[in-house]
């Protein structure tokens, strides 16, 4: 089977090519994507009517670009897999547009793609993970622990009920003056502060579960921030060091705490299959994953995670889900519609749904 797999529902619009042969480990033929960053940038967050148009001009040259490298025409491919949520609802309507018209003019089948569902699916396409599976699902706009059982088979055992971490790095980021994606930059200051210079919470580490909150630890550090300027008039590299450490020391607890707990869940259910995966940016972060990688070593459970191209936004896991689904039977009609929210698990409160 030869997937082209489409999305757009933040600020990268990207196509790619997916091929596997049954039995046969899945090969990303091209993958392409065109980020937005300079675009948005000027106004400090993606603006969703940018993102649109952008998606909209850009959707037709990624395919175009995908199937050249992949050496391809459209006739090549099996079918047509694409983004239907969840998103901004400007980007992901682009997308499906522009798939129903690849659709309509080739005559090949269409698959909506819940984009969770691709970044759960990703250690199947990178490392033939075998169901099932705990994803830990962190990235700018989500945080969720989750079983993965098949390729619509998911149970959400928790994640955040504010902020995902990659805003909150983002944010921390804007507070110190640092640039963006915030989350590279924090961990580089990170490298040369004291973690344990400012006290920074630990939200919800008192409560049982699996949920987390990030937006507290904003907070926090705005206050901390304000009050060293009060003091000193100013902040010092040493100052804004120590607190991106304090800030990414907090963020790793969280995470690896509620990680062990998710982890329990998980063992008594499935003690045969003990497999943690990682998906989305903030599964680059060194710290987060040294945490992640300890906590899998303390309970002798295998730990994979993506590379980092793969955790991030691309089309090329869009194409694999849509080709896993393809192969159970699922495929859409030109009724496919784009939705702004879409829980992967369906008995999760839809509110709780995105990760948000
Ligand atoms: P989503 O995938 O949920 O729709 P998104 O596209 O914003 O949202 P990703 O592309 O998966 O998310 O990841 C981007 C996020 O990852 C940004 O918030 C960025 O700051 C964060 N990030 C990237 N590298 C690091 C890092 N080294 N440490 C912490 N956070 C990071
Ligand atoms: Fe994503």
């Amino acid at each position: 089977l030869t997937i082209l797999g489409l999305e757009s529902s933040c600020d990268d619009t990207a196509a790619a090519i997916v091929r596997q042969a049954s039995g046969a480990p899945a090969q990303i033929l091209s993958s392409v994507v065109l980020g937005q960053t300079a675009l948005h940038s000027p106004f400090g967050g993606v603006v969703p009517e940018i993102a649109a148009r952008a998606h909209a001009e850009k959707l037709d040259i990624c395919v175009r670009q995908a199937l050249t490298e992949a050496q391809m025409t459209l006739s090549d491919i099996d079918a047509i897999a694409v983004t239907a949520g969840p998103g901004l609802i400007g980007g992901v309507l682009s997308g499906v547009m522009c798939a129903k018209g690849i659709a309509a003019g080739t005559g090949k089948p269409l698959i909506g793609v819940n984009h969770l569902a691709g970044h759960a699916l990703t250690p199947r396409l990178t490392d033939q993970t075998a169901y099932p599976y705990l994803m830990l699902l962190v990235s700018g706009g989500h945080c969720q622990f989750l079983i993965v059982r098949g390729p619509e088979d998911f149970t959400r055992l928790g994640g955040t009920i504010d902020d995902a971490p990659g805003e909150a790095f983002d944010k921390t980021a804007r507070l110190l003056g640092l640039p963006q994606p915030g989350g590279p930059a924090v961990q580089a200051e990170a490298l040369n502060g004291n973690p344990k210079r400012f006290a920074f919470p630990r939200p919800l580490l008192d409560r049982p579960g699996c949920d987390m909150s990030f937006s507290g630890l904003k907070t926090a550090l705005l206050r901390t921030r304000d009050q060293v300027i009060a003091e000193k008039g100013g902040l010092t590299p040493q100052d804004r060091a120590d607190m991106c450490a304090g800030f990414q020391a907090a963020v790793a607890d969280v995470l690896a705490e509620k990680t062990r707990r998710a982890l329990a869940l998980y063992l008594f259910e499935h003690p045969a299959t003990p497999t943690i995966a990682v998906a989305g940016g903030v599964a680059a972060n060194t710290a987060i994953r040294a945490m992640l990688e300890s906590v899998c070593a303390e309970n002798s459970v295998t730990f994979t995670a993506p590379p980092l191209a793969l955790c991030t936004d691309n089309a090329a896991m869009i194409a694999y889900a849509g080709l896993e689904r393809f192969r159970a039977g699922g495929q859409d009609d030109m009724t496919l519609a784009a939705r702004p929210r879409w829980p992967l698990d369906k008995t999760s409160p839809a509110l709780l749904g995105s990760g948000k």
